[in-house]
């Protein structure tokens, strides 16, 4: 059968291509093409650059992402070199901050760890894959227990997500033993303290490989297979414009960034999955700017800590073999900071917050030889809480037609606040992260929230709703209120508080979307 329709996605991060994915699969004779603003980092496309062995390889991949942060490599962005400037507060490797200072720079003075990834895979080439599942009011309420659960299976499916990764690790297990005599009886049944889900698949070795939009995209990338023949993936490919014929979408116009040709590509169905900045961003620029939209920006406020573990109460639970055991797993990837990953989850109304605690074999830091702390045989866990923030109106991104940005965008400013409701579970959550530290061993750092935005998890700019009553940008099933074959996927349509990582919660909603399109292509 010859492809009949086209659909068109806006961006290629786990979410546009969980919509691709599904999409291709479940509708015959749809052709999906894939437009993204950044280069491909790593021969198959979207691959996390955590699993590039070779570390000046790794750096080159993530500069390839940080847009115009990307030093000497920008200009194969098509970045112009006076969107630069040295020396500003300093993005996550493979990131690129909104408000970067240089000329064209978006404003965040209230949010300056904003950030975004340009690359083929988006933040999922660089993200810590970690997978929980929404629990109690992070859920979206809408949506039935039973549809619920079969959403989350598939989108573990699509991410690959272990439940059990490193559940070997004595170390790990220890950890958990001492967190559970804490904290085990105050917390509800099947939500005290476990292994933290990741995404990634382990290898024979005991390391894993890590996963990115590659695996979300699956068959789609794989020539042997047939689905392949039906998805396009243009890379260096800026979408400027959703194309418009009243309440229907008929296209896109894409600016291709190696030869600076503008086309219009026809598309029945379009997808904007371009973060919860640059998604509202386009919406905006096309014309499509319902009441909510770049509003009720949520995230996760984050307070963290380093922990030297007490050896004696380690010692108790794991011997001196089971540690050399996991230092020798360990040395094997060192640069990977992801190994025996436990955490407690969320759960109301006693326990708001998500615990990760990440051991690693060494400080963060160097520490001077004399340190009290310094080369803990035990090792250390880098932890961090993730509290709620509420949805509020004017917490979000608003656009300046007046002031473009390095793009050419309507400049983007954001603005946010916590509330002093917000502060006060702050400080609990902050107070908690010490209990937590004394249990495990003895903090070597003041417990700190960093500034707002580093999260990396910007979520509500986009929320779904129930009705369109102004307060969300789409319909239950990702639609944007009143058009009818334009849909948004990412972490901007979650409409809840969530304190924990949403990359899972976010495909299982694009699952849910793409299903619903896919039904309306076949009517
Ligand atoms: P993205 O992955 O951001 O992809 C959007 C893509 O759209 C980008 O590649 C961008 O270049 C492209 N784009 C934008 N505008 C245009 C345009 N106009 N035309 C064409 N393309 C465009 N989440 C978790 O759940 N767990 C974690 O452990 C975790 N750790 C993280 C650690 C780091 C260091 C980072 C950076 C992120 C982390 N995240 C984590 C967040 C996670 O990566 C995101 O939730 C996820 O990638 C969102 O997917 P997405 O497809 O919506 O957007």
């Amino acid at each position: 059968m010859s492809p009949q329709h086209t659909i068109a996605i806006v961006g290629s991060g786990p979410i546009g291509s969980a919509y691709a994915r599904v999409l291709v699969e479940s509708v015959p004779d749809a052709r999906v093409i894939m437009f993204e603003a950044g280069p491909q980092l790593t021969e198959t496309p979207g691959a996390s650059v955590r699993n590039i062995a070779d570390p000046e390889e790794k750096e080159r991949a993530r500069e390839l992402s940080q847009g115009p942060q990307a030093g000497a490599l920008r200009e194969t962005l098509g970045i112009p070199s006076s969107a630069v400037v040295e020396g500003m507060f300093t993005a996550r490797q493979g990131t690129h901050l909104i408000d970067f200072g240089g000329e064209g720079s978006g404003h965040a003075e209230t949010f300056p760890a904003g950030a975004a990834s340009t690359n083929v895979g988006g933040m999922g080439a660089h993200w810590t894959c970690a997978t929980p599942a929404p629990s109690f009011s992070e859920r979206v309420a809408f949506i039935d227990d039973a549809e619920w659960s079969e959403l989350m299976e598939v989108a573990e499916g699509l991410l690959h997500v272990q439940h059990a990764a490193f559940a070997d690790s004595a170390v790990g297990a220890a950890i958990r033993s001492l967190l559970d005599d804490e904290f085990g009886a105050e917390l509800p049944e099947g939500f005290g303290p476990s292994t933290l889900p990741v995404a990634g698949d382990p290898q024979p070795d005991g390391s894993m490989r890590w996963a990115g939009a590659d695996v979300v995209l699956g068959p789609l990338i794989d020539p042997e297979s047939p689905l392949s023949k039906r998805f396009e993936l243009r890379d260096l490919h800026l979408v400027r414009k959703v194309d418009l014929d009243g309440d229907r979408v008929v296209g896109v116009t894409v600016e291709d960034l190696r030869t600076r040709q503008v086309s219009s590509v026809k598309a029945d169905l379009v997808v904007v999955a371009a973060d919860a900045f640059r998604s509202p961003q386009l919406l905006w620029a096309s014309g499509i700017r319902p009441r909510a939209l770049g509003h009720y920006l949520t995230e996760h406020p984050v307070v963290v800590t380093t922990v030297a573990l007490d050896g004696e109460k380690m010692s108790r639970l794991a011997t001196e073999e089971q540690l050399d055991e996991e230092l020798a797993r360990r040395a094997l990837n060192p640069v990977d900071p992801v190994a025996a990953v436990n955490r407690i989850p969320f759960s109301e109304p006693g326990h708001p917050f998500s615990l990760q605690v990440m051991y690693a074999e060494t400080a963060p830091w160097e520490m001077p030889p004399e340190a009290k702390h310094s080369g803990n045989r035990w090792g250390y866990v880098n932890m961090g809480y993730g509290m709620r923030k509420q949805p509020r109106f004017d917490d979000g991104v608003t656009f300046d037609d007046n002031e473009l940005d390095y793009r050419g965008f309507p400049n983007m400013t954001v603005r946010y606040e916590l509330t002093e409701s917000e502060l006060a579970e702050i400080a609990e959550g902050t107070e908690r992260l010490r209990r937590v530290a004394d249990t495990l061993g003895e903090a070597i750092a003041e417990p700190r929230l960093l500034p707002p935005g580093s999260s990396l998890h910007y979520e509500g700019t986009m929320r779904m709703g129930e009705s369109d009553d102004g307060t969300s940008v789409a319909d239950p099933w990702s639609r944007v209120w009143g058009y009818e074959n334009l849909v948004v996927g990412g972490n901007g349509v979650i409409p809840t508080a969530t304190s924990m990582n949403p990359t899972l919660m976010s495909v299982a909603l694009a699952v849910r979307g793409a299903r619903a399109a896919a039904e309306r292509l076949a009517d």
